[in-house]
């Protein structure tokens, strides 16, 4: 199957890049493995995204997001890129279903959770184990451990607390959140922040877990219903590890590959940058005297 342009990731940056891509009448394809508005599903309430003075939550801003994508009739095709490679002058992309070909590929899909190192899991636990929030948004009076101490940490206990009572364990003395969130959080009475806390290992205990911590002075157990890693994210760009570094260097000059969103945006991962990269990658793909259109 031949497209013009191909978008790997229906998240943010990968939406804002399709609407302004029909805007030009130009055709593109955009591929989503998993969920449209990628980690917004996560977000608990967006304060600094113009258009919203009193902030909004992330589902009501990703239902916003789906409308606008549905007024648009823009489809989006719901499969996972597992290869991309570049020959011929024209990109081939595989996925679980299909391989297509084109000209130009935007690459927008974002970041995955790191996974967490040194703690023993056992097995029987793992389906207790999350790495999002989103998969226990409809828990309700359970007791769930959040590992971590950045923004995602806080931001999740913040979401699950409403309807349950968390706690947040942090390995260090400080916590490495946004002060907003840590006030929003201080003042949360289900919510419990535990500093100074190293988790060694994840068991199942009768239909509960069991956490141990050991802060090398005692070894503590906490028992949880389930428990949430929020230990940072890296870039997901697995599928494309066939084309080298010279490669990609040249094909982006060339303005026939772009990286659009948190996939490239280190530590500025923020909505607005994701949007703003999904446009202005569109504006380039337009103004590029390069494009050819080929036949489908
Ligand atoms: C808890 C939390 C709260 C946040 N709160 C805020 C906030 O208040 N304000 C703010 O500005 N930002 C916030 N953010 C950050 C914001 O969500 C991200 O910056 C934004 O979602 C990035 O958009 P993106 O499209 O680059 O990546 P993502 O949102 O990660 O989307 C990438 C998409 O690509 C898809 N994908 C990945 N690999 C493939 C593949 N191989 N094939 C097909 N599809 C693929 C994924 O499934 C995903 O849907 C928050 C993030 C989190 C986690």
């Amino acid at each position: 199957m031949k497209h013009k342009v191909i978008i790997i990731g229906g998240g943010p940056a990968g939406l804002a890049c399709v609407l302004q891509l029909k805007r030009y009448d130009i055709d593109a394809l955009i591929i989503e493995k998993n969920h449209i508005g990628g980690l917004m599903r996560n977000a608990n309430k967006v304060e600094n995204y113009l258009g919203f003075p009193d902030g909004i939550s992330g589902t009501d801003l990703l239902e916003k997001f789906i409308q606008q994508i549905k007024n648009n009739n823009i489809k989006i095709e719901f499969d996972e890129v597992i290869k991309l490679h570049h020959e011929k002058n024209e990109f081939v992309l595989k996925t679980l279903q299909k391989t297509y070909k084109c000209k130009i590929v935007v690459i927008a899909t974002g970041t995955k959770p790191k996974k967490i190192t040194g703690v023993n899991i056992e097995k029987e636990a793992a389906d207790k184990v999350f790495y999002e929030v989103f998969d226990l948004k409809d828990t309700e009076n359970k007791n769930i451990a959040i590992i971590g101490a950045g923004d995602a940490a806080f931001d999740y206990a913040l979401t699950l607390s409403e309807r349950n009572q968390v706690h947040i364990f942090n390995r260090g003395e400080k916590e490495k959140c946004l002060p907003l969130l840590y006030n929003k959080v201080s003042s949360e009475k289900n919510i419990h922040y535990h500093k100074r806390k190293i988790l060694k290992s994840v068991s199942k205990k009768q239909c509960r877990l069991a956490l141990i911590f050991d802060d090398q002075k005692k070894i503590d157990e906490h028992v949880s219903d389930y428990i949430i890693f929020a230990a940072g994210r890296k870039p997901e760009i697995d599928f494309f590890s066939d084309i080298n570094k010279n490669e990609i260097d040249v094909l982006i000059k060339n303005k026939k590959l772009f990286m659009i969103g948190d996939v490239k945006n280190g530590i500025a991962r923020q909505l607005a940058i994701a949007t703003g990269d999904g446009i202005k990658a569109a504006m380039e793909v337009m103004l590029d005297s390069g494009f050819l259109i080929l036949d489908s």
